[in-house]
């Protein structure tokens, strides 16, 4: 049973936050390269699901769990739970070649032959692993192996030796060898340990106490409010700003006409700024002049919060 845990708004935070920062943002290619990363890591996790169907229906799969212990939160791509041991699945969305210096640094090599050194897989997921174990001490449960991998989701990245005289780490290897890397670890580690209640008890535990990723973005990439581009944006053409004209929107590019534009605008506003607003602050975001325009457009459709003259409206 595949349980999906990461319910962040991230991704789209930072689509918000790029779409809504100027091209010339001393922060705007970080911003970029942080949502390629992001988006690269989401795929290289579905990529997974197809490998993660051959499990067995009674193993618990749980992704992106985040934990809290006395160190902060650990984040674990792919937590598998088995009555006879406990797997973690590190994924990696790294392509060109790697060359692997035991557990020390990983090389990659782009396809434009520029090299950069990366951190290694494997003492991440085990210091995961460490942690993990660690936490679910207060379950007392029976001894159970605790087992990793750390896998490639590009099929075409090519993993190497740095040294002739040493192998890549036998725990990292292609998402595709997943399936049968699996099933010689159930074939050396075959006794069953949790019972099946046991097991759907770790599964609740880690489901409960998982804490969703929350980011200030604003804060993250040093960016202040006064410098985000205000306005709504056109569906169709992206053109900033449009216009609010006898009850709809219009757009000055393209002429595209919208009922509800605005109800993108303001879903940014609360990924970015805060998922409440007043008559004021929309009417700076929207670029609209009339408080009673603007009235109308939030309360037809956002819940308001407080008395009139403190009221904010609840955007999600
Ligand atoms: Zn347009």
């Amino acid at each position: 049973m595949i349980i999906p845990l990461d319910k962040s708004d991230y991704i789209p935070q930072l689509k918000a936050l790029d779409q809504r920062t100027a091209t010339h943002h001393p922060e705007k290619q970080l911003i970029q390269t942080q949502l390629i990363k992001e988006l690269a890591g989401a795929r290289g996790q579905s990529a997974l699901t197809f490998p993660l169907r051959f499990l067995h229906d009674e193993d618990y799969i749980l992704r992106n769990p985040r934990i809290d212990d006395e160190n902060e939160c650990f984040e674990i791509d792919n937590l598998i739970l088995k009555r006879n041991y406990i797997l973690l699945v590190e994924v990696k969305n790294w392509y060109g070649t790697l060359y692997f210096d035991g557990e020390k640094q990983v090389v990659r090599k782009g396809d434009d032959g520029i090299e950069e050194g990366l951190p290694n897989p494997i003492p991440q997921v085990k210091l995961q692993q460490h942690r993990l174990q660690k936490w679910l001490r207060q379950f007392d449960l029976p001894q159970i192996p605790f087992l990793y991998f750390a896998v490639i989701s590009f099929p075409s990245t090519i993993i190497k030796s740095m040294h002739t005289d040493q192998s890549v780490p036998e725990e990292v290897f292609h998402s595709n060898l997943l399936p049968l890397k699996i099933e010689k670890l159930n074939q050396q580690y075959s006794k069953n340990i949790l019972s099946g209640n046991m097991l759907k008890t770790i599964a609740a535990q880690i489901c409960n106490a998982h804490k969703v990723k929350k980011v200030h973005v604003l804060d993250k990439f040093h960016v202040s409010e006064n410098e985000l581009i205000n306005g709504v944006f056109c569906q169709k053409c992206y053109a900033n700003p449009m216009n609010w004209k006898y009850g709809t929107w219009h757009c000055p590019v393209c002429d595209h006409v919208s009922k509800n534009a605005h109800m993108q605008a303001l879903d940014e506003y609360s990924l970015i700024i805060n998922n409440e607003i007043t008559n004021r602050e929309a009417r700076a975001f929207l670029r609209i002049d009339s408080p009673d325009v603007t009235k109308r457009l939030l309360s037809g459709s956002y819940p308001p919060i407080g008395k009139t003259g403190y009221r904010r409206y609840k955007l999600r």
